[in-house]
């Protein structure tokens, strides 16, 4: 990490409304947070090329330009900082990971500023607390965890910090087969009551990704293991 003023890290919070984005603004702060409010899409990201967040927290119901969109032309430029959308609708969270958009984490309003928090620490944690081990390979993928590099083949996959993570954990242990409330529990950090539905869309994208080489499994009524299936 750069030599950040705030000691864990600069969020940027794009909300459109006042109240709201001084409340997170509040409790980012208050945990040690350095921040930065945005208040509609192209000042967001002018401000993500300026000051390079560690950190994301984007409202999807902007004025002008979208959270959405917002995220869609950061991931076009090949910036993976980790984005947590914050949505009004549940219908939002389906166009949300529907779109593939490469989005860490959702919460949806109204949503306690505390759960927030422990949501931006999850995902900088696992962005940032990588520890040093050797590449691992399952069938023809490759995974550097020190890097945070995966390959099939010769090409390199353009992961979120989730799905890496996910990706890691599953195969660090090949052929062991993880719950859904484990994955959420090891890889995200919370409990079960986030819904286990997040694992799989991020299993979902994982495989689109990795495509025919997904050494993903998937053990009906149990979870998921990666193995070598060549
Ligand atoms: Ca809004």
């Amino acid at each position: 990490m750069s030599a950040a003023p705030h000691p864990r890290g600069l969020v940027l919070i794009v909300e459109d409304e006042p109240a709201i984005a001084d409340v997170i603004r509040r409790n980012l702060s208050q945990a040690g947070y350095g921040t930065h409010v945005e208040h509609d899409g192209a000042q967001a990201l002018d401000a993500v090329r300026r000051l390079k967040p560690a950190a994301i927290i984007l409202d999807v119901g902007l004025p002008g330009l979208d959270g959405i969109e917002v995220c869609r032309r950061l991931r076009a430029e090949h910036d993976w900082t980790p984005v947590l959308f914050v949505t009004a609708r549940d219908d939002e969270v389906d166009r949300i990971v529907g779109l593939e958009l490469g989005a860490d984490d959702y919460v949806t309003k109204p949503f306690s500023p505390r759960e927030l928090v422990a949501r931006v620490t999850s995902v900088l944690r696992r962005t940032h607390g990588t520890p040093e081990a050797p590449a691992q390979t399952v069938g023809a993928v490759t995974l550097d965890a020190a890097q945070r590099r995966v390959h099939v083949g010769a090409d390199e996959l353009a992961l979120t910090a989730t799905e890496f993570d996910l990706l890691a954990h599953l195969m660090r242990r090949p052929g062991r087969v993880f719950t859904r409330e484990q994955l959420l529990s090891e890889v995200w950090g919370y409990s079960a009551v986030a819904g286990t539905r997040t694992v799989d869309v991020h299993i979902a994208q994982l495989r689109a990704k990795l495509g025919a080489a997904s050494p993903i499994r998937t053990v009906r009524g149990v979870g998921y293991a990666a193995e070598n299936r060549a």
